[in-house]
């Protein structure tokens, strides 16, 4: 992201943290997300991973856009091999666009992803009760839920609950693109 958009990033999570009156200590508490880097954010200085963004997201319960609102919806995030990822897994160059941002009336957020060839993204649990509606768009998917890998085809939808450990990865060679409808419980 630009620095603008990390300004703006920064702008919404200090926003979302000073709504909720938390400290960057309580807030580091409920999200796992370092102070510091909590701290970095919200200054602009940093270009959290996408696990990282979802951690927050996840700690303040909140959606997705919620959080990156203003940050990302015209321009691709792209995930490169970010220093501060748990896995090899999550160092893909997957890329996430929000189509919707999240609506509060309807309790969903429609975001569309980008996988290359051999990518993969691991993602840890959202919040209890939201769950993730993928409608297959190009290429093939394969989706982690339940500790299996489960085939998805282009044309083919598949929901799953999303409180759980998931993930997605193109098992293709053409790009994989999919659609993913977050629900909100
Ligand atoms: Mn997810």
């Amino acid at each position: 992201m630009t620095d603008t958009l990390n300004q703006q990033l920064g702008h919404n999570l200090k926003s979302l943290r000073q709504a909720r009156q938390w400290s960057l200590d309580k807030t580091a508490r409920e999200t796992g997300v370092s102070k510091a880097m909590l701290g970095q954010i919200e200054r602009g200085e940093s270009s959290p991973t996408l696990a990282t963004l979802w951690r927050i997201a996840t700690g303040l319960q909140t959606s997705f856009s919620s959080l990156v609102s203003g940050a990302v919806p015209h321009t691709l995030m792209t995930e490169s091999a970010p220093p501060d990822t748990q896995s090899v897994a999550d160092a893909s160059s997957v890329e996430v666009r929000t189509a919707f941002p999240f609506n509060p009336a309807t309790g969903f957020e429609v975001m569309v992803l980008t996988l290359p060839p051999g990518g993969e993204s691991l993602s840890e649990p959202h919040d209890t009760g939201v769950t993730e509606h993928i409608m297959v768009i190009s290429g093939t998917l394969e989706l982690l839920r339940d500790g299996q890998w489960h085939r998805v085809t282009q044309g083919e939808s598949i929901r799953f609950r999303a409180d759980q450990p998931h993930g997605y990865r193109n098992p293709g060679s053409q790009a994989l693109v999919f659609h993913d409808i977050i629900h909100y419980a």
